[in-house]
Parts: C-alpha cells; sequence; structure tokens
C-alpha cells in the first residue's frame, strides 16, 4: 500500500492532497473488470472448461494475486489524469 513520497527523477510529489488517490478506485474498478473478462475469455477459448467453478475460482485467484499490480498502475493512471508528464523537468 505504501508508495514513495516523490518521484526519482522530477521530484513531483505523489500525494498531492489527503485522500488523493481515493478517486483511484473507479480506475481500479475498470481494471478489474477489464482483468476478469480477459481471464473469462481466455479460459473459454483456450480451455473451455465445463464447470463454472473453474471459470469462478481462476478469476478470482487472478484478481487476488494482481491486486498489488492494480492498485499501483490504479494511482498512477490516476495521478497522470492531473499531472502531465513535462519532459524539462527529466533530469538525468
Ligand atoms: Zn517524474
Amino acid at each position: 500500500m505504501d508508495m514513495h513520497e516523490a518521484c526519482g527523477k522530477c521530484g513531483q510529489r505523489y500525494h498531492l492532497e489527503p485522500s488523493f488517490y481515493s478517486g483511484a478506485m473507479y480506475v481500479s474498478h475498470a481494471l478489474q473488470v477489464a482483468l476478469l473478462t480477459s481471464v473469462y475469455v481466455a479460459l473459454r477459448v483456450l480451455f473451455n472448461p465445463e464447470s463454472e467453478n473453474v471459470y469462478i475460482i481462476t478469476t478470482i485467484a487472478s484478481a487476488v494475486v494482481l491486486l498489488p499490480v492494480n492498485l499501483r498502475l490504479s494511482r498512477s493512471i490516476y495521478i497522470n489524469f492531473f499531472v502531465s508528464y513535462n519532459k524539462e523537468y527529466d533530469v538525468q
């Protein structure tokens, strides 16, 4: 759940205001729906299991395993709605 305080390259602060990332849950939800749909379609096309329990267990397991990735990715996408990349600040 912890994030870096600021970008290592440009110094952009990641905590813009209190509760800033609560809006990221909408992005997270969209990512989860995309993941679950992708897993379902992949299972259906590749293996076509007869039992619906296979679909349920596999989609839930993939969501749980990828939860940290989803959390970071949704926050990253959300902050990019408000902070744009500025090439001038990119110092290496
Ligand atoms: Zn940066």
